[in-house]
């Protein structure tokens, strides 16, 4: 949480401008003893722009614009109107959010040192940096499926009012071919293609499929591992209308482009494309509402779309989108077989279960023998997830947050995964100084040590949070395991996440239950689209695919979703789970946003909660809006602060929007009486809850 809590001023500045600009016009403005960055936003009668400057205080008497950046074309008025329409949605303020969305290096420029820029990008990408003749790319033959799908997505380029795409086919059936073609089609009618990606360090593949296919256009990358100037030369491209192809994370579905005329949400699924800071805006949800705006096609892509898409894709009274269905894997390609293992009938040794099956162990060893690879993941990093003194009781708790401290092994740390705290491991129990203190339960380093053990010969990586914290040690991980240097590669979800790996035939989830009983009402949604996709990565190879397999190791083993799961069968899945949502009154039946506070004294967060539920009762929009007591998220305590959360739920998104656009400014009012509150935050549409 890092909106300061008197963040979001709605309304923009008013200023004199003694020449006429245009909304959307980019320009220097005085506010305070500062000078900022703004946007015009709308220009009075009188040619009084009123501008979106980042919050401060209302500055009563008028004043001048600054230097206006004449060098840049004027935000396109589709742009300013996403941009509205998100900081209304999600409750932030106009200027704020518009501001944070430009890039940062931009906020730092006068009208000469932006025109020194432009010069030398004119140099950098004069024309003929992009190879214009290259021999023609090798582009496959379309499958009838994928043509089917390329047919919808031209019918929808022709109206005027295209209705959104869901094509949703397993891993390898074919998706990407889909955007290639569809963005060949883009290009060729002289538009601009806005392809979003969940997290991009972990998709290289993607992008240099999209290079090789398009030599002759230029792409551009938008995501947080620029650097600010590389970000800045981006964007620029992008608003001159010089970049053909933006391929980025959630933030880029702000890039200006004038010229757009599609966007692909890939995985669009992805918890990821949810911003968790600042404007907490989903960015799946503002690619439909741009296409909507620009009247161009939008295309989300998954093998297991989130509910609320399937809803909307599917026939019947929510339907709004088009499904687009590819069955089949290209080549042959067939889903792995999945193998549930009941953990129940293992016995226990030392009163802890085996961290593996002795058949997937074996399955492993098979895997080695052949010259195959494996891939073996637990959601849980670090080597134990705490420490523990067997005589007193002591365990390695975290003194800033409730939760415990992770031993690290290799560093020999005890380490917050919240706060970040850490510390050396002690060497004796710092509470009765007994010398034996033991790990308890067991992370991936752990279980990479184990695996050395069954496997003595194999080469083995490990990926995650802790080893992929290095510039480039993801990368060339992931080059180790497509360059088959790798047999096992161990890790959390991280290890099943949109890689294309050829030679991976076993894929095994170590520990998933704990998601099934999670408090949270879309774990089991995560974690089916979790194992699916884990699955994926498996049988990818026509040759090998008969032979490979994913072993689920579980203690509920007739859970309904595993039976699912073995069955491939993401339809049926996802309607039992649409009603049970549908009975509980649970999205996308309902609607709901979270009122965050935090504080280090708990009773202060919750009276100010209190408070905020009273001025919400009395409002007029309250009809229709049921608002819940304030309740402790799952990590109740971080880096000292107590958090609360209150929920506020509607049928109606209507009704809700209502209620938050007359309470938000009530409670930045409401703010000042509670001196102890350090932040608060609005989350519209929260992915947890
Ligand atoms: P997805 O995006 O659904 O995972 P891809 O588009 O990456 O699927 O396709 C999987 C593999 O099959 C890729 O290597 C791709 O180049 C190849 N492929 C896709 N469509 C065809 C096709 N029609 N003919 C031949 N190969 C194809
Ligand atoms: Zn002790
Ligand atoms: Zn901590």
């Amino acid at each position: 949480m890092d909106a300061p809590a008197h963040s979001g001023l709605g309304a923009a500045l008013d200023y004199l401008s003694e020449r006429g600009c245009a909304p959307g016009t980019l320009l220097r403005a005085p506010l305070g003893k500062r000078e900022l960055l703004g946007i015009v936003w709308h220009v009075a009668a009188a040619e009084l722009p009123e501008m979106a400057v980042p919050d401060g205080q209302p500055d009563y008497a008028l004043r001048t614009v600054g230097e206006i950046f004449d060098a840049l074309p004027p935000m396109t008025s589709a742009w300013l109107a996403l941009v509205d329409f998100a900081a209304r949605y999600y409750q932030r303020g106009i200027g704020e959010l518009a501001l944070s969305v430009l890039p940062p290096a931009l906020r730092k420029l006068d009208a000469a040192g932006l025109n020194k820029r432009l010069a030398r990008l004119a140099k950098k990408f004069a024309s003929g940096t992009v190879a214009q003749s290259i021999a023609a790319p090798r582009r496959p033959d379309l499958a009838p499926e994928q043509l089917a799908a390329l047919a919808a997505f031209e019918a929808a380029r022709g109206q005027s009012a295209p209705k959104p795409m869901l094509l949703h086919g397993v891993t390898g059936s074919g998706k990407t071919e889909v955007y290639l073609h569809a963005t060949e089609q883009v290009l060729a009618a002289g538009r601009q293609a806005l392809i979003l990606v969940p997290e991009i360090n972990l998709t290289p593949q993607l992008e240099a499929r999209f290079a090789d296919r398009f030599p002759g256009y230029r792409m551009v990358a938008m995501h947080s591992g620029l650097t600010p100037v590389q970000r800045l030369q981006h964007w620029l491209l992008a608003h001159l209308g010089q970049a053909d192809i933006v391929l980025g994370t959630r933030l880029s579905v702000f890039a200006p482009l004038p010229r757009l005329g599609l966007i692909v949400v890939d995985e669009e699924h992805d918890p990821s494309y949810k911003q968790q800071e600042g404007a907490r805006y989903s960015a799946r949800d503002l690619a439909v509402y741009r296409a909507h705006l620009e009247r161009v096609p939008v295309i989300l892509g998954s093998a297991t779309p989130s509910l609320e898409t399937w809803q909307r894709a599917t026939p019947g009274p929510h339907q709004r989108y088009q499904r687009l269905t590819l069955a089949e894997r290209v080549g042959g390609g067939a889903l792995p077989k999945v193998r549930l293992f009941d953990m129940g009938v293992l016995p226990r040794v030392n009163g802890q279960s085996p961290v593996l099956a002795p058949m997937v162990v074996d399955s492993l060893r098979e895997r080695l023998a052949r010259g195959e690879q494996s891939l073996v993941f637990l959601n849980r990093r670090g080597y134990a997830p705490v420490l523990h003194c067997a005589d007193c009781g002591w365990k390695s708790g975290c003194p800033h947050c409730s939760a415990w401290r992770v031993f690290h092994k290799g560093e020999r740390t005890l380490r917050c995964h919240h706060c970040g705290l850490t510390e050396r491991v002690p060497r004796a129990c710092p509470d009765c100084g007994n010398l034996d203190i033991a790990p308890m339960g067991r992370g991936t380093e752990k279980l990479e040590e184990m695996l050395a053990g069954w496997l003595p010969s194999a080469r083995i990586a490990r990926l995650d949070a802790d080893t992929a914290r290095g510039q480039g040690q993801l990368e060339s991980r992931l080059a180790a395991v497509h360059a088959g240097d790798v047999d096992v590669l161990v890790g959390t979800q991280m290890v099943t996440k949109g890689h294309d790996f050829r030679r991976v035939t076993l894929v095994v989830a170590v520990n998933p239950d704990t998601a099934l009983f999670a408090s949270d009402f879309r774990a089991p949604e995560r974690l089916f689209a979790l194992l699916m996709q884990a699955g994926g990565r498996a049988g990818r190879d026509a040759e090998a695919a008969a032979r490979s397999e994913m072993w689920v190791q579980t203690w509920h083993p007739r859970h309904a979703l595993y039976a699912a799961l073995k069955r491939h069968d993401f339809a049926d899945f996802a309607q039992s789970q649409l009603a049970e949502r549908c009975a509980a009154g649970l999205p996308p039946y309902s609607h709901l946003a979270l009122l965050r506070a935090e504080s280090r004294d708990p009773a202060v967060a919750l009276a100010w909660l209190r408070e905020a539920a009273e001025l919400a009762a009395a409002m007029p929009g309250a009809v229709g809006v049921t608002v819940y007591p304030p309740v402790p998220p799952a990590v109740s305590k971080v880096a000292g602060m107590e958090r609360l959360q209150m929920l506020l739920e509607s049928t109606s998104r209507l009704q809700l929007q209502r209620l938050l656009t007359d309470w938000t400014p009530v409670l930045h009012g409401l703010r000042q009486r509670h001196k102890g509150l350090a932040r608060w935050a609005i989350d519209v549409d929260p992915l947890a809850i």
